[in-house]
């Protein structure tokens, strides 16, 4: 049976155009042109396609997150296509993927891809990517595992990927799990079929859109969540007028295992009691934050965001605080999502 597998594109450098002195523009190509450059198309799939945006994913904002959901929704929902597949820069797909993994009803594949090299560049890795992407949309079983990336034939899911590379193409690693499967020509293998952490029709977030309770229309504004990121020496009077900027929530991104200088510990319990919350993850790769380790997470409030990067564990806030969740299912919805 024919599947319908519907494109929606966002930029990146899988639409990027090169210079003559080494750059390139990410964003520059529509996806027509995306489509016209692979190199053979499978057999019985039907491409449709929309122009989301055209940026450099270090451009993405909110209000694009709010559009891709809000299409996502509709063409799961009302069974407008069998798989998604969304080409997007990969400078911060995996918060795309992470956001969509908790706003989205996992009723068909939804599939990000996107390039390392820009389209005209000497051997692009885009075609191939974007053809990957279009295989595994395809594949029935990818919906069980949430929103997924695929990159240089590798697959992952948005809830462990992370960027690790700068250039190179194998760029992305999924931390700690590991790859959910491989893309090799035809052939979608998945190593997994099912993850422990909550995503899409299950996450607390897609049945808060289901109810009414959460919305991504036109007036609708994510809850201003900031990342600090520590290091040694900081400076305490930069602190203060760092906290003084208007936070409703706040990610720090400790050392080690989410640690803190005893004046930042001082400072962010202050935060909790003026009602701003506060979840230490690490910017550590590799991080699992448990609580009260070092720090008395307990006496001060603060929650800890295990094994989600700072990136993610911003947008985990953000909703959470949007569908004004009580301070104690926060923690549950870290620990689980
Ligand atoms: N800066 C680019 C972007 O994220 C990098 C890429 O796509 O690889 O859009």
């Amino acid at each position: 049976m024919t599947k319908k597998i519907h494109i929606l594109a966002t930029g990146g450098t899988i639409a990027g155009q090169a210079n003559t002195h080494g750059g390139y523009t990410a964003g520059k190509l529509n996806v027509e042109t995306l489509l016209d450059a692979l190199p053979w198309r499978p057999h019985d799939v039907q491409v449709s396609y929309e122009q989301v945006a055209n940026v450099g994913s270090q451009s993405i904002h909110n209000e694009i997150w709010y559009q891709l959901a809000n299409r996502v929704n509709t063409l799961s929902l009302e069974k407008l296509a069998d798989g998604i597949v969304i080409t997007h820069g990969t400078d911060t797909m995996e918060e795309t993927a992470y956001f969509l993994n908790l706003v989205t009803p996992g009723k068909i594949p939804v599939v990000l891809t996107g390039a390392m090299r820009p389209a005209n560049a000497f051997s692009p890795d885009g075609p191939e990517n974007l053809l990957a992407a279009i295989n595994v949309a395809c594949s029935g079983q990818a919906k069980n595992l949430g929103v997924l990336v695929v990159m240089n034939s590798i697959i992952h899911s948005a809830r462990y990927i992370q960027k690790m590379g700068v250039s190179q193409d194998n760029a992305f690693q999924s931390i700690p799990l590991g790859p959910v499967g491989i893309q090799s020509g035809t052939n979608t293998h998945f190593f997994v079929n099912q993850l422990a952490a909550i995503h899409t029709n299950n996450s607390e977030f897609t049945k808060a859109i289901e109810n009414g309770s959460l919305t991504f229309s036109n007036e609708f504004k994510l809850p201003n969540v900031n990342v600090l990121y520590v290091h040694a020496g900081m400076d305490e009077s930069y602190l203060r007028q760092w906290l003084q900027l208007s936070h409703e929530g706040i990610v720090v991104a400790g050392v080690g295992a989410g640690n803190l200088s005893q004046t930042l510990e001082r400072l962010l319990a202050n935060q909790v009691f003026q009602g701003v919350a506060v979840v230490r993850s690490t910017r550590i790769a590799a991080g699992n934050i448990a609580r009260n380790m070092e720090i008395d997470d307990d006496r001060h409030g603060f929650l800890v965001a295990g094994n989600l990067t700072p990136a993610k564990a911003r947008i985990l806030l953000q909703l959470a605080l949007a569908v004004k969740m009580p301070m104690p299912q926060m923690q549950t919805v870290y620990d689980t999502h």
